[in-house]
């Protein structure tokens, strides 16, 4: 009797003239019937009987770069607009053509899919050591609307590639390992924040773009949103969870780095900043006469500047919205609202920028008699990623000649709600331009294969050194 492995291996073989499988593909959700997608498509390399089992060095160990960048390609027609770029929001049928074509890789992959109740899809490979926890890695598919091509479904397919290539070679894994596709991550990071058990009944009754509720979506895609809990993963349970996604900022490329090292994604607090004057006649008050509040809050702009500017560090601050009342040509502003934004990799970077800020807009209001008060009303925490990962990923780019810089992520990803219950790496490769959110969004080919083998390379690492007593780096930083 052939087992598993040595099926996979037959069928990986027999599709290796780049045939098409023809075989129909079903969803998990239901009806949806999309293209037939190709098969695995590569011409296998001979294999070395003396060849362990276990993958103990990754030696010349490649993805295949053309197989990847095909597979990406074939998925983007899935929402494709006429006018270049991608509509996949979450929820949408188009999302759930391109959800029944992941599982149909990972059905020929040979992994076992399933849903769990908060409607995550999920690909499993036993590893060799059944006491092991799994290792997670994967990205999301939805986008937002008009959105590029690589954003999430880079992440989700290259962990495909990972597993593809493993499957080739008959490498087993220690740790079992679980592709896995988030749910509406643009939206919400709702299915990457159920696993971190922070969905709350709120963010179900939310509606979506898709015209769905998050309830409904989540049933739309096989979950239940009545039994969330039972999608929760408690820290110790995921051994750790590995991410590759485009920068969807111009760091890398402008430096021509090939590698972005995420040490972290950013924290997040927002204060709305009143400034009280008096509105007055802009015709007959006296310059020396005038509490004018905009002139103050025009300072306190450039303070917010200065916070961020004046020392050390990746932490960012900006005013983005300003409104001045009565808002008249004629009359000297009265009151001022602004918003105040302050991003850092941690909460004391945060909390160190704001007093800043605070000490700055005393100064003002002291200078100009126009009282400044700063009222705080949104927070995300901060999650940094394992420094093991950062050097495995590392020590993978290395070894792979890719040039790599370590750069906070100013934007979010579910690999922050991740962080809360396991050891979390993230990948980035450059966007050119650093577009993203459009359908201008582009990464070259070759750096797609690029960040395929270091997410490879580091998976391997990762799965030779972390132990199963690994504990979780999500304790929450103080704010
Ligand atoms: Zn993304």
């Amino acid at each position: 009797m052939m087992n598993r492995r040595g099926f996979s291996r037959m069928l990986l073989g027999a599709l290796g003239a780049g045939a098409l499988t023809g075989a129909p593909f079903r969803s998990l959700e239901g009806e949806t019937r999309g293209p037939p997608p190709r098969g695995l498509g590569r011409t296998l390399p001979a294999l070395d009987p003396q060849e362990p089992a276990g993958f103990q060095t990754a030696g010349d160990l490649r993805i295949d770069g053309a197989r990847l960048n095909r597979w990406l390609e074939e998925f983007n027609r899935f929402g494709r607009r006429g006018e270049g770029g991608v509509d996949r929001l979450a929820f949408s049928d188009a999302a759930r053509e391109a959800r029944a074509y992941l599982r149909h890789l990972m059905n020929e992959l040979g992994l076992e899919v399933r849903v769990d109740p908060a409607g995550n899809l999920l690909g499993r490979r036993e590893g060799e050591d059944a006491g092991l926890p799994p290792l997670l890695v994967g990205s999301h598919i939805d986008s937002v609307p008009a959105g590029g091509d690589y954003d999430g479904a880079l992440g989700v397919l290259a962990a495909l590639e990972a597993v593809a290539t493993l499957e080739e070679r008959g490498g087993r894994t220690r740790h079992p390992l679980e592709v896995v596709s988030f749910v509406n991550e643009e939206d919400g990071k709702t299915g990457s924040r159920a696993m971190a058990g922070e969905l709350r009944s709120e963010d179900l009754a939310r509606m979506t773009a898709s015209g769905y509720t998050v309830a409904e979506g989540i049933r739309r895609y096989g979950g239940n949103p009545e039994r969330l809990g039972n999608a929760r993963r408690r820290p110790g349970s995921v051994a750790g969870y590995l991410e590759l996604h485009v920068e969807q900022g111009a760091v890398l490329d402008r430096t021509k780095t090939r590698i972005g090292v995420v040490e972290g994604i950013v924290g997040i607090r927002r204060w709305t900043a009143t400034v009280l004057g008096a509105a007055n006649h802009a015709g007959t008050t006296p310059m020396d006469q005038r509490k004018d509040a905009l002139l103050a809050g025009a300072r306190l702009v450039e303070a917010v500047n200065r916070a961020a500017t004046s020392r050390e560090g990746s932490q960012v601050a900006t005013v983005g919205r300003i409104e001045a009342f009565p808002g008249a040509a004629n009359v000297i502003p009265g009151e001022v609202r602004m918003s105040v934004e302050v991003r850092a990799l941690s909460m004391e970077e945060i909390r160190e920028v704001f007093q800043e800020i605070q000490g700055a807009a005393e100064e003002i209001e002291a200078e100009l008699d126009t009282p400044i008060s700063l009222e705080e009303f949104y927070l995300s925490r901060a999650a940094p990623s394992d420094p093991r990962f950062r050097q495995w990923m590392e020590a993978a780019a290395e070894e792979l000649g890719l040039s790599h810089r370590r750069m906070p992520s100013g934007a979010g990803h579910d690999a922050q709600s991740v962080a809360q219950f396991a050891p979390m790496g993230m990948i980035f490769i450059p966007s050119v331009d650093g577009v993203s959110h459009a359908p201008e969004e582009y990464s070259r080919p070759g750096d797609i294969e690029a960040g395929g083998n270091v997410l490879l390379r580091t998976l391997l690492k990762a799965d030779r050194e972390l132990t199963a007593a690994t504990p979780g780096t999500g304790t929450p930083l103080p704010s």
